[in-house]
């Protein structure tokens, strides 16, 4: 659905592209996508079927590159697929490990694009924040994606790529043979006591890297559709997150179509302060927002939805502000559960984190009003890695030029 007004992202109609060398990547397809392509390139409708399969399992269960790694394939079939497919990956431009264990990577489009992957390992979960655009087209003031003027739609082979990229860097795929494990295949040689499933180090993704996720809704759902797929990655939903800024009229679709657990930036609750930090909300007005939140298909109990509220020294921190955030909760009777943020500083940033006392005293507000307010610690500062810090090297801008492009953004805004 087209979102009118000068703030939509730059559309980018490649779903399947070939690469300079005429090939076609398969990663971000799905298993009906590349039947189609196998059929359009030869094969018949029931070969091109099993194949697809085939081909669907090897890539995402088994994370492989080449076609000749496919064991099950015949031996001259697969320099057939060879000359028609490849197997990308985002490039990797730099790789970063921080202090505590976060990793970040600074990844490159086919056409010279740069975004960052953050994965962040916990005691109990790997967590690998996904981005969904090149820079982002909203102007969060606190956030120094927002000051990215370049943006591009990722496809839904960059969107996967970064998964698969993760996982061929924490070393994931499962090892040993499939034979007799998921096909009625021939022997492929290795011996079948040998497979060992793959790992557990990725276990979550969120969409919360560089971008707003709604603004590529096709592409994002198309890729995590493929994410989700029981024959390949097969992550559960309920450990996916799609975090948003607000905009509330793909919020349905993203319930329907998707169906992860969903996030919220919040940030603020009377109309002058979030205005002013989250600028959508000129266009989609909190009262729209916890509604479209109430009405999200498939939130519960069970399966709350999370409000971010990252917090900002004198702007948004004081206990009145916690006080409302309460009440406007149980207004919209939403199942929800508050994730407070300390601000990430980053060059040139207009605001300052909340003291330690302020995050708790608010903590507590909304705590003891029953709703749980976790503050989230933040992971990778060294090496800006963290929430909001994602921004890439060619993009670092003068705080001069950051104000201008906040205020030709801001013009757009007020134009709509
Ligand atoms: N565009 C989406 C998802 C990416 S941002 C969204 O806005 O929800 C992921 C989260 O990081 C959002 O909640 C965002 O508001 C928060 N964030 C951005 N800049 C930040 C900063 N400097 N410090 C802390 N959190 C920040
Ligand atoms: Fe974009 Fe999210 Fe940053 Fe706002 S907080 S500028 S929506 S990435």
């Amino acid at each position: 659905m087209p979102i009118p007004g000068h703030i939509d992202p730059v559309p980018v109609p490649r779903e399947v592209t070939p690469r300079a060398d005429g090939r076609l990547d398969l990663i971000g397809l799905s298993r009906a996508q590349i039947a189609t392509i196998f059929g359009e390139a030869g094969l018949d409708a029931k070969a091109a079927k099993l194949r697809a399969k085939q081909v669907f399992h090897w890539l995402y269960h088994r994370g492989v590159t080449e076609f000749d790694a496919m064991t099950d394939i015949a031996k001259t079939m697969r320099p057939w697929l060879a000359e028609r497919f490849v197997i990308g990956r985002p490039d990797v431009v730099e790789a970063q490990v921080s202090n505590d264990g976060t990793r970040k990577w600074l990844l490159r489009t086919a056409d010279n694009h740069d975004f960052e992957m953050v994965f962040i390992p916990d005691a109990t979960r790997g967590t690998l924040c996904v981005s969904s655009q090149v820079g982002c087209t909203l102007n969060c003031r606190f956030c120094h994606t927002g000051t990215m003027r370049l943006v591009r739609n990722l496809t839904p082979g960059e969107i996967v790529g970064q998964v698969m990229l993760a996982r061929d860097a924490l070393g994931e795929w499962p090892r040993g043979s499939m034979a007799g494990l998921d096909f009625d295949e021939p022997d492929d040689g290795e011996d079948a006591a040998d497979y060992t499933p793959d790992g557990r180090l990725l276990t979550n993704i969120v969409m919360m890297g560089m971008g707003e996720p709604l603004y590529n809704f096709e592409h994002v759902r198309d890729a995590l559709k493929v994410v989700m797929d029981g024959e390949g990655l097969a992550l559960s939903k309920r450990r996916i997150t799609l975090s948003t800024s607000g905009v509330v009229p793909m919020m349905a679709r993203a319930g329907e179509e998707i169906g992860v657990n969903l996030a919220v930036s919040l940030h603020a609750v009377t109309k002058d302060v979030r205005d002013e930090i989250v600028p959508i909300n000129r266009k989609f007005g909190i009262e729209e927002l916890l509604q479209a939140c109430a009405d999200y298909p498939g939130a519960s109990n069970s399966r709350r939805i999370t409000f971010e509220y990252v917090m900002l020294k004198d702007k948004n921190d004081r206990d009145s502000d916690a006080h409302e955030l309460v009440r406007l909760l149980r207004q919209y009777g939403l199942p929800a559960k508050v994730n407070l943020i300390p601000f990430n500083p980053w060059p040139g940033a207009p605001y300052e984190c909340s003291t330690p006392e302020r995050i708790r005293r608010f903590a507590k507000i909304v705590f003891d009003a029953g709703i749980s307010a976790p503050v989230r610690t933040p992971r990778g500062r060294d090496i800006d890695a963290a929430c909001g810090q994602l921004k890439t090297a060619a993009e670092r801008k003068s705080r001069a030029e950051i104000d201008r492009l906040a205020e030709e953004k801001q013009a757009a805004l007020d134009q709509v």
